[in-house]
């Protein structure tokens, strides 16, 4: 039988020892008192027979009349069976027969009682008596003379009221045993219930537990163990509450820093499934992380290398380091460090960290062309210095007319050579970090004008018209050196590449948060497909041009910069052959 419950498996354990023990005592204690009654019984009827031998006449032979009235009397006064019975085992008398009724009566010389008593000795037996039809206990004596046994005095008990008795005392110890059973299931019952309502209690609290609710508190109601249990088990309770609020914090850190991280995270298993990516990822390869994982990383990122690499990481149980150049989805430099992933030193997969290195790249491009350009604006007018000044060393200094010439070209050089190097020394300032505005209040039509009566001479030898439309109340807080240096630059480049008879208006609007300025000409304009690099440092359309006319190529460049320092944005719209708008906004 298999029992579930606690309080049944310790109610029926309880009942088994109860019934045994009890049952056990039971028996003993009835087994003892049945032994004993016998013996109190046996020792009685000894004692009447000896008694009633006392009483017997010398010559009981010869008496029949005396002894039937004498054993009849006797008999009845103490409730036995009393029989004479000679040496031959005829009986003589017998308190249960008449006179007349004694000759028909059976030798009981073979009974064993009677046998031994015959024999000199007291005998004894219990057996059932067809007679009477019950069990008799019966006690036998010699009567003796002279150490001669005479006649047997035999006495007989019904042993039914023992029987009866005993009967009766089993009844109350059965009654007894049941009556303790009874109690016993009661007080068990409340011991029981009064162990498992805890054990209850833990039961119910470990469910929780195992389901995550570690909050749950188990009321401990006693001292004894199943106490301390359930102290220990709240304690357990809160601890591992407080180490996986640890770990969930950790968790979250790292998945901060995961989804926080610039470099693309991908994580992929033993056969080379996607298991996680970072946002990063999402934004390089613009996918969407939902619909990538569990895919083979090869079907997402076409890309038989980056496969490799993975490969490699895993077989070689380490690093690999690798640059890669991806298509997809743009063009793109990629430096990835593939590693091993571990569980019990099996290898179960593996981490790419993907850094897009395109801008690094593409900064060590523009540093490398800003060099050569640098080192090639200046090697051409210092090469024409140089041969101009051996020139005229070898001799030409005597031909005034030619050496003044050369002279004239070679101040032309220097001349661009210094604006060049100021226009260097000015675009490093401004990049620089230490680069600091003063600010003060430029009222712009003002700035404006001033500049454009500078530009006087240069307008009229070519014969363009400018005109400013600013506003005269509009005024922005700006540093005034460098934003004078904006329109320089952009007043100057719409003379340069002006065409004859052109015109330049030069105009501003007032929007929400900023200030637009626009200057405009009606020169030779930018081909569309140079207008995206137009501000790049050194850029030009028309190389030869633009330093016949004195330019660096740096002036646009400089613009931006002042500009965006600012905090103002600029551009440019042009159509070839029609003229170009160069606009900045400045904020208000
Ligand atoms: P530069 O010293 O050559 O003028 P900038 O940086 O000022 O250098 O200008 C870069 C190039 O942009 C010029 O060489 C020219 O090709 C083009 N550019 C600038 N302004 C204009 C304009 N107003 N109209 C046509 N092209 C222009």
């Amino acid at each position: 039988m298999h029992i579930r419950s606690f309080k049944l498996k310790l109610l029926f354990s309880f009942a088994c020892v109860i019934l045994v023990c009890f049952g056990l005592v039971s028996y003993f204690l009835y087994k003892n008192l049945e032994e004993n009654t016998l013996k109190d019984i046996k020792t009685t009827l000894l004692n009447e027979v000896y008694l009633i031998e006392s009483l017997l006449p010398r010559d009981i032979i010869n008496n029949p009349a005396y002894l039937e009235d004498l054993v009849k009397d006797l008999s009845k006064k103490i409730n036995s069976r009393i029989t004479i019975i000679d040496k031959s085992g005829k009986v003589l008398a017998d308190s249960e027969k008449d006179l007349k009724e004694i000759p028909q009566m059976e030798n009981h010389a073979s009974r064993p009682e009677v046998k031994a008593a015959i024999s000199g000795q007291t005998g004894e037996a219990i057996r059932y008596s067809s007679t009477l039809k019950m069990d008799m206990l019966y006690i036998a004596l010699p009567v003796k003379e002279n150490e001669s046994v005479k006649a047997v005095i035999r006495l007989a008990l019904p042993l039914s009221g023992i029987k009866i008795v005993l009967g009766r005392i089993r009844k109350e110890i059965l009654f007894s045993i049941f009556f303790v059973l009874g109690l016993a299931f009661v007080f068990i019952s409340l011991l029981a219930e009064g162990i498992s309502r805890p054990i209850k209690r833990i039961i119910y609290a470990s469910r929780r537990f195992a389901e995550g609710d570690f909050r749950h508190k188990i009321y401990a109601s006693s001292k004894d163990e199943i106490g301390q249990l359930t102290v220990i088990l709240n304690k357990m309770a809160s601890s591992i509450e407080e180490k996986i609020s640890q770990i969930e914090i950790q968790n979250q850190q790292l998945k901060n820093i995961f989804q926080g991280m610039v470099e693309g995270i991908i994580t992929v298993d033993k056969q080379g499934r996607i298991v996680s990516v970072n946002p990063a990822v999402e934004k390089i390869f613009n996918i969407n992380s939902r619909d990538i994982e569990g895919r083979p990383l090869l079907e997402v990122i076409r890309n038989n290398e980056l496969a490799e690499i993975v490969k490699q990481a895993m077989d070689k149980r380490g690093l690999i380091s690798q640059e890669l150049v991806l298509t997809w989805p743009a063009q793109k430099i990629f430096k990835i460090n593939a590693s091993a992933l571990f569980e019990k030193e099996m290898v179960i997969g593996c981490l790419l960290v993907i850094h897009d290195i395109s801008q690094i790249r593409q900064l060590e491009n523009i540093r490398r062309d800003f060099v050569a350009n640098v080192s090639h604006e200046l090697k051409t007018p210092l090469t024409s210095i140089k041969g101009f000044v051996e020139t005229l060393i070898e001799g030409a200094w005597d031909d005034k007319e030619n050496a003044r010439n050369f002279l004239l070209i070679i101040q032309d050089h220097v001349n661009r050579l210094d604006n060049l190097i100021r226009d260097l020394l000015s675009l490093s300032y401004l990049e620089s970090k230490e680069v600091v505005l003063h600010k003060e209040k430029v009222v712009l039509k003002v700035m404006v004008d001033e500049i454009l009566a500078g530009f006087k001479s240069q307008l009229k030898k070519k014969s363009v018209e400018a005109k400013n439309s600013i506003n005269p109340d509009l005024s922005v807080m700006a540093d005034r050196d460098k934003l004078e240096q904006v329109f320089t630059n952009l007043i100057d480049n719409a003379i340069k590449f002006n065409r004859e008879n052109g015109a330049i208006k030069i105009y501003a609007q007032d929007a929400d948060k900023d200030i637009k300025v626009t200057v405009e000409d009606s020169g030779i304009g930018i081909p569309a497909k140079d207008i995206p690099r137009i501000f790049e440092r050194f850029y030009r359309v028309d190389k030869t041009r633009s330093r016949e006319m004195g330019g660096t190529g740096l002036g646009l460049s400089i613009v931006k910069h002042i500009v965006e320092l600012h905090g103002g944005s600029v551009g440019v719209e042009s159509t070839e052959g029609l003229g170009s708008k160069f606009w900045f906004t400045l904020p208000k």
